[in-house]
């Protein structure tokens, strides 16, 4: 039989259970989520949207401006575009299940067609610096390095935010990034 520790009172019993290091999963993460709509009332259904990723966030949210963009493919109607930090305790994935689920709540059908209209679109686009590349997500979303109405919301928030695979600053991606017509949009939050 095993010695009994002379350490284990309650209170060393209780702060030996306190992990050392936390685990990475277990710390808030900060992360940009993008929000799109070009169906329905979009301003409502980003005014929406922003409840909710003030909701699940673990510290008040920070906006960037939204932007009107012209959609890109079959679609007819222009986008309201923007983007939103947020500090998210939990894995990426289950973040992507809580976005899938609002898309679905305002309204997105489960299936698709791409590139076209939608009530709400809402994609991970940075998840604290991290790189995945799965079946189920892309981090940072392929849309980072390359449209305007991802990286001019973003640059709002973060100009001096940098592509995680290339290390290429946002300035640089920006004057890169193929020519949209894209305008801080006539609405802006309340
Ligand atoms: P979308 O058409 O933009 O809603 O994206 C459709 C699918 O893209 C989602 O169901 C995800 O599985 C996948 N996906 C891959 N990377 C990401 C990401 N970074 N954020 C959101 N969705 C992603």
């Amino acid at each position: 039989m095993s010695k009994k520790s002379p350490h284990s009172t309650p209170d060393s019993v209780h702060s030996e259970r306190l992990p050392v290091n936390p685990r990475a999963e277990d710390a808030a993460r900060s992360v940009f989520v993008a929000l799109g709509s070009n169906e329905g009332d979009s301003t409502a259904h980003l005014t929406q949207a922003r409840l909710f990723l003030q909701e699940i966030s673990s510290s008040p949210i920070r906006t960037s401006r939204v932007y009107q963009t012209e959609p890109i493919g079959p679609s007819d109607n222009d986008f309201l575009n923007a983007v939103i930090h947020i500090d998210w305790e939990g894995s990426p994935e289950a973040l992507l299940d809580r976005l899938k689920e609002q898309e679905r709540i305002q309204g997105r059908p489960s299936r698709y067609p791409k590139w076209t209209s939608r009530t709400l679109d809402l994609d991970i686009i940075d998840f604290g610096g991290l790189i995945l590349n799965n079946d189920r997500l892309q981090l940072p979303h392929p849309a980072a390095a390359e449209r305007l109405f991802v990286l001019l919301p973003l640059y709002d928030l973060a100009p001096e935010w940098y592509e995680p695979v290339t290390k290429k600053a946002i300035s640089e991606l920006i004057h890169q990034a193929p020519e949209m017509r894209i305008e801080v949009g006539a609405w802006q939050w309340e």
